[in-house]
């Protein structure tokens, strides 16, 4: 029975040889490693391959030469393996969920548990969704021709992903990915690469199972600076799935050149209440898109916009609702909220604190890193009143525990700071009226709007990414949308007067 973090045994494969190449589990070329800590105690929970050009290299030679094989395999075949894949990651869900939370640091009854059995059906959707990929016979002017069209997996795909859901957001890319016939190269993020070491096992062992030829997946670690830079610029990568900042997404789609990209960005997820919202639902809602995952979601609310009038009764209830969210260790009982992931997360939630307290906002509610906890990054849920459109907890992704409070006068103003910041990922609305829900589904720019619930709502299935023309990226993930941004539609014309 696990209570603590430091009851969690790494398990022994993790140990050594965590680099996934042509089917075999191997150490980098170079022999060099890097230390994988845990958020919530410090401990070091193991040595993972420090990878280089080298490495990256036999990766996607090794994914080049089992692309063929894997794409010529039958679709029923290839949904097959893929759903026994998601069979075995149920079965070491427990295992898997248990290393995910001790090296993310994330609740496991929570939040752990439930994203790995996330992961686990992502494979599954995409299994049942690949042999249902119908494709359009065109009607051609000329009345000898016949036309139609193919979905053809584009070849290798490198998928980079980040330490927030370390199992779930690969999963998106993963599933879809090989169920349409790419072979892949992923990296994880360096600071929660154990978990899908895991699950990476379930994955070679559904395609050994199967006979399949190796390298259809492999998974190397390794700085994203180095690895992931190299990976996305090699000439034999045809497609690019990423998730994380929009900073690196710009960056990779620069070096990518005219290579196929899925891009799954930062966000900035307002919740807007109306004055005619439910008030002790909308304050509900805003706490757990400000505190599930310590905040450290792309779709978390990062600004809660209150119409003046219900401003105080509002803050007063939002204040309550956030007392309810207590750090602690990911397996103790009633701790909702673990530490935040890593240093850099921390210093930029204290910069956007700072900003706003200087520039005049208030804090309610908690406001700075706790002490007396087994490392310097748990931060408690925090509440800030007084923001403004200047302050950077406006301006930019805090991905933080903080509910940062903004009012506005009349709907138009909710809009106006809503799409101010360029990013446009989830917004929510909280709202009695019909009437208001179109018109906000109408004015505000994003990929993805939800009415009386939280922005960190979502199911597994609903197509998910940024709005055209922001800075949230684009293409979609979940359910059958991914399938058709990991292929590419073939057109075959076929003469019949000439033909036999
Ligand atoms: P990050 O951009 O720092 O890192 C993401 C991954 O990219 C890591 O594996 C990293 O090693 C790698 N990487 C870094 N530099 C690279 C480079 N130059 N070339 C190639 N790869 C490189 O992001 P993060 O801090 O790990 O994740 C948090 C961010 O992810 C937030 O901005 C969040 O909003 C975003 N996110 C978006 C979604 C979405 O669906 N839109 C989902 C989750 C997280």
């Amino acid at each position: 029975m696990v209570r603590a973090s430091g009851d969690v045994q790494i398990p022994e494969v993790l140990r050594d040889k965590s680099n996934l190449i042509a089917g075999r589990w191997v150490n980098a070329v170079s022999g060099e490693t890097f230390a994988v800590k845990s958020p919530v105690t410090g401990a070091v929970l193991a040595e993972v391959p420090k990878c280089g050009p080298a490495d990256v290299d036999a990766a996607v030679a090794a994914a080049k030469a089992a692309w063929p094989v894997w794409k010529a395999t039958p679709v029923f075949k290839r949904a097959e393996v893929v759903l026994r894949m998601a069979e075995l990651l149920r079965e070491s869900a427990e295992t898997i969920a248990q290393v995910l939370c001790v090296e993310q640091g994330k609740p496991y009854e929570g939040e752990g548990l439930p994203e790995v059995l996330e992961t686990a059906l992502n494979f599954q959707l995409a299994a049942e969704d690949v042999v249902r990929m119908e494709t359009p016979i065109i009607p051609m002017r000329d009345p000898a021709k016949r036309v139609l069209t193919f979905r053809e997996p584009y070849g290798v795909m490198a998928v980079i992903t980040p330490w927030n859901f370390p199992t779930v957001i690969p999963s998106e890319y993963l599933g879809p990915g090989l169920a349409a016939g790419n072979t892949i190269v992923m990296k994880p993020a360096s600071t929660t690469p154990l978990s899908m070491i895991l699950a990476g096992r379930c994955i070679q062992q559904a395609l050994d199972e199967a006979g399949l030829p190796a390298g259809v997946f492999n998974l190397i670690t390794g700085p994203g600076a180095a690895v992931g830079d190299y990976l996305v610029a090699h000439p034999d990568v045809a497609l690019i799935g990423f998730t994380g900042e929009t900073v690196t997404g710009e960056a990779i789609c620069s070096r990518a050149g005219i290579k196929m990209t899925l891009m799954e960005l930062g966000g900035n997820g307002p919740v807007i209440v109306c004055g005619d919202a439910n008030l002790a639902e909308a304050a509900k809602a805003a706490a757990f898109g400000c505190f599930y995952n310590a905040g450290q979601v792309c779709c978390a609310t990062e600004r809660i916009l209150v119409d003046a009038t219900v401003h105080d009764e509002f803050v007063r209830l939002l204040v309550e609702e956030a007392k309810g969210y207590v750090t602690g260790d990911p397996f103790a009982d009633g701790a909702t909220m673990g530490p935040l992931n890593n240093e850099p997360t921390a210093l930029k939630t204290e910069l956007h604190l700072d900003d706003a307290r200087a520039k005049g906002a208030k804090i309610l509610l908690g406001g700075a890193r706790e002490t007396g906890k087994p490392t310097g990054l748990y931060f408690p849920a925090t509440v800030i009143d007084g923001v403004t459109k200047d302050m950077l907890l406006n301006m930019e992704e805090t991905f933080g525990p903080v509910a940062p409070v903004i009012t506005f006068a009349t709907d138009e103003e909710a809009v106006e700071i809503a799409n101010m910041t360029g990013y446009g990922l989830q917004m929510a609305v909280f709202t009695s009226s019909i009437k208001r829900c179109f018109w906000y589904a109408d004015k505000l720019r994003t990929g993805n709007v939800v009415f009386n619930d939280s922005t960190d709502y979502w199911e597994a299935h609903e197509p998910f990414g940024g709005g055209g023309g922001t800075r949230s990226g684009h293409g979609r993930l979940g359910g059958r949308y991914t399938l058709d941004d990991v292929t590419h539609l073939k057109t075959v014309a076929i003469d019949i007067e000439k033909t036999l």
